[in-house]
């Protein structure tokens, strides 16, 4: 105990473990709690990286990663956001941009809060937040100050606009949202990347989901559909994307940031003396990664958005997901119960959900991921409603 520093003491093991804790007795649940796909890593996927650790080629890679993926990722970003980043050169490490390839997002968050925070610093964070965001912040020596974003959780500028201070240095953005699934308008993220820029805020993106984006709306440049991002509206932030959700390869921890030079140039020295760089296996399978058209399975997950949509409707409120694959219901007032006791009576009936307290400092909702098979998607959901039914 004794050599266990204050910075760790502040950080408390994550409250999804409870819910393990409860779930271990149970034999064969039914599972809304996961945080992954149910899809497996592609097969071109997994061929590229086989044959890259057969090819012998497992050595330490650049820091800031293999030009090859360097080269995919940034081709994506211009073909998607060519009035931010299409005057990029190179491997984008021109005069303004710098690109790295991380170890997950998480790995890219870390990063960029142990570069940007200083000890005081205020991070602005959204409430629900991705439950990493407060111990990272926490842990890089700055303040999370919650801004609450219920009942709708669309981020908007009068409501940050209140939590800013001298202090205030990092905004944390996500969207689409994990725990909500809500995927922000793209009027929300203009104003909200403007209210950054004027109170030299800077923006950590965080964009894991965008490929599960079911409320695409047409780009201010070329008129396409697409998913709403900040990117679309500047380049001095960082924006983080990832490989675990999109094609479901959590395990093999990859991810990019890419924004203004001065912070990612710090944030690859950072990588250089701690993760080095991130897997090389992973970043082979990366570069092939970019071929794909995963839309056969983000289809398949929008029905399943439906499905819960239809199921819970009637009987919980819910602000629709239009994302990721998570839904935030309420549990209904008259139950007089919290998020916490909900699920404790849906885990007694066989059921993973999480609660909202997780996400949030308010235990008043719940999380579902729906990112499991129909028969038990359907299951779990009419545990649900007859629990809430019979509460009432
Ligand atoms: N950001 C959000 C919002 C997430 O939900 C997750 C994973 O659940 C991560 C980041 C971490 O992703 P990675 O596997 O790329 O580290």
């Amino acid at each position: 105990e004794s050599f266990i520093t204050d910075k760790l003491h502040a950080i408390d093991a994550s409250g999804i473990r409870r819910v393990f804790d409860l779930a271990a007795n149970l034999k064969n649940p039914i599972n809304l709690s996961i945080g992954q796909p149910d899809f497996d890593v592609p097969d071109t996927i997994k061929q590229a990286a086989i044959k890259a650790i057969n090819d012998g080629k497992n050595s330490y890679t650049q820091t800031q990663g293999m030009a090859d993926l360097r080269e995919r990722v940034m081709n994506q970003l211009i073909s998607e956001f060519p009035q931010t980043y299409a005057n990029a050169q190179g491997t984008f490490n021109n005069d303004d941009l710098g690109l790295l390839i991380t170890s997950g997002v998480s790995g890219a968050l870390m990063l960029a809060l142990l570069t940007t925070i200083s000890p005081g610093d205020e991070v602005l964070i959204p409430d629900p937040y991705f439950v990493m965001y407060k111990h990272l912040v926490t842990l890089a020596g700055g303040t999370p100050v919650f801004v609450d974003t219920y009942p709708d959780f669309q981020l908007t500028p009068d409501r940050i606009e209140k939590h800013i201070t001298p202090k205030t240095k990092v905004l944390l953005f996500n969207t689409p949202s994990n725990p909500t699934g809500v995927v922000a308008k793209p009027e929300v993220c203009k104003a909200v990347v403007k209210l950054c820029e004027d109170k030299n805020i800077l923006m950590l993106s965080d964009e894991i989901y965008d490929e599960f984006c079911y409320e695409k709306t047409p780009s201010d440049h070329d008129g396409k559909d697409r998913c709403p991002s900040p990117a679309a509206y500047s380049p001095n932030l960082i924006m983080m994307r990832g490989y675990s959700k999109t094609y479901a390869m959590t395990g093999w921890r990859l991810g990019y940031a890419v924004g203004p030079k001065a912070v990612l140039d710090q944030m690859t020295k950072l990588q250089q003396y701690s993760f080095v760089c991130a897997p090389s296996m992973t970043q082979f399978g990366g570069v092939i990664a970019h071929d794909l058209d995963m839309s056969d399975f983000v289809a398949a997950y929008k029905r399943k958005r439906d499905m819960v949509v239809d199921k819970l409707a009637g009987t919980f409120e819910l602000t629709t997901p239009g994302g990721a694959f998570y839904a935030f219901p309420k549990v209904p007032e008259s139950l007089n119960l919290t998020g916490a006791e909900f699920v404790e009576k849906i885990i007694a009936k066989n059921c993973l959900v999480i609660p909202g307290n997780v996400f949030s400092q308010k235990d008043t909702h719940f999380r579902i991921s729906y990112a499991c098979a129909d028969d038990k998607l359907e299951q779990g959901l009419d545990i649900l409603v007859q629990t809430a039914n019979e509460c009432a």
